[in-house]
């Protein structure tokens, strides 16, 4: 078999200029003056900034065709009025496209891999694959009436674990139980064991709200960290979104058990949900921490940069301190390196998966100053020129190839939605 190649040549990497080489999707070189002739592609680095590629931990992509709908109501009426109908009338071939969508924006701004939990799930993941990005795909598993498909069993999950496990490398599949309270106590212990047995890792909403805590305790008498480890739940493959209302003794337990939580500061304020997450805690206590978007629907960007400032100021005013959640710390948690599960090699180093930004060296943002404070503070998604995923470009200087058709299709959808839903 031959091997593919791809090369960078002449980019800055902390204020040096670099060469990269690329092979099989793997970092093969890295350094000054290296030998580009054996590479297949050469990207010229002129004025870009080499840096690792951003992880989206926890999101639901193909929302990105629901966006903009409902978007001013709370978050149950949103769920029930608005977002739970138009669903229940998604096809697989709609959550293709939107899944397809959502990858443009991720692909701009950067984002090489993203842990997703969808309806139709081998969908959204035939749609990264197709997209060139990395998923982690959760088939969601919810039982709540009203919801799209509340009795998918567990020969159904497992054929879409199946068929999502063969698309090839950039594509894995997840356990995906929505939450604690959309999924009850014996179907959440089969799924643990489910994962287990299949060496799955787990993708969760945990504790976002202060009622879910509420009735959880008043259910079960235990807080919901401590009531899924008694499922089985939580370990160092499990993936929490949110973790907003984890109190102190939770924070520990999840850091005994190697658990990841996964933030998504701009999502919990667009829904408002009263607190903000206990970082300078979590970190502290030695917790796993990744940055998430959430969906499409309720953030709207799919913009980790964005998010990323929005976590620093929201920690830092939390905290009334501004020496909370450094540039540094902030920029490990957003390209995945606080946490093993989301990020479990160093990047740019020879041997790691060739995944990578460019930023735009001419971008007024990054101009002056120190770069990583200016990728937390200053810069959005606009600043990253190129991304390669798997030693392949994915988005160069913007630009994402398909993305006219991927328009045209969702359009469509959306005239459908529209005229079908009779809420816009
Ligand atoms: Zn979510």
């Amino acid at each position: 078999m031959t091997s593919r190649s791809l090369a960078v040549s002449g980019a800055l990497l902390e204020g040096k200029t670099t060469d990269l080489l690329a092979i099989d999707g793997l970092i093969a070189e890295i350094g000054p003056g290296l030998d580009l002739s054996r590479a297949e592609e050469v990207i010229d680095g002129t004025d870009l900034i080499l840096a690792p590629s951003l992880v989206n931990g926890h999101t639901h992509a193909a929302m990105a065709i629901l966006r903009g709908r409902g978007g001013d109501l709370p978050l149950d009426r949103w769920l029930q009025e608005v977002i739970w109908p138009i669903e229940k009338g998604l096809s697989g071939e709609d959550i293709y496209w939107g899944t397809r969508l959502a990858c443009i924006e991720m692909a701009r701004n950067g984002v090489s891999e993203f842990w997703d939990m969808y309806w139709h799930s081998p969908d959204a993941a035939r749609a990264v694959r197709d997209a060139g990005l990395r998923v982690v795909a959760g088939p969601v598993v919810l039982s709540l009436p009203g919801a799209a498909d509340p009795a998918k069993d567990e020969a159904a999950l497992i054929e879409d674990l199946d068929r999502i496990g063969e698309m090839g490398p950039l594509v894995r599949p997840a356990i995906a139980p929505h939450a604690i309270y959309t999924v009850g106590p014996d179907r959440l212990q089969r799924l643990a064991d489910l994962a287990a047995e299949r060496k799955l890792p787990i993708h969760i909403h945990l504790s976002e709200t202060e009622k879910e805590v509420d009735d959880c305790v008043s259910e079960h008498g235990l807080r919901p960290a401590a009531y899924i480890d008694r499922l089985g739940l939580l370990g160092p493959e499990t993936l929490l979104a949110h973790g907003v209302w984890l109190d102190d003794d939770e924070l520990d337990l999840v850091a005994e058990r190697g658990a990841t939580v996964v933030t998504n500061p701009v999502a919990n304020q667009k829904l408002a949900v009263g607190r903000t997450f206990p970082l300078p805690r979590a970190l502290e206590a030695g917790v796993s921490i990744g940055l998430g978007t959430d969906g499409p629907a309720s953030n709207d960007s799919l913009d980790p940069l964005s998010d990323l400032k929005v976590l620093a100021l929201a920690q830092r005013n939390a905290a009334n301190d501004a020496a909370v959640l450094g540039s540094g710390e902030a920029w490990r948690i957003a390209t995945g390196q606080a946490s093993n599960l989301l990020r479990p090699y160093r990047p740019l180093e020879p041997g790691s998966p060739a995944d990578f930004i460019l930023l735009n060296g001419k971008a007024p943002e990054l101009a002056t100053g120190e770069l990583t404070s200016n990728l937390v503070f200053a810069a959005s998604g606009a600043a990253v020129d190129t991304l390669v995923v798997d030693g392949r470009p994915v988005s160069r200087h913007r630009e994402v190839s398909g993305s006219d058709e991927v328009l045209e299709r969702v359009s469509v959808i959306d005239s459908r939605l529209v005229d079908g839903s009779g809420r816009d």
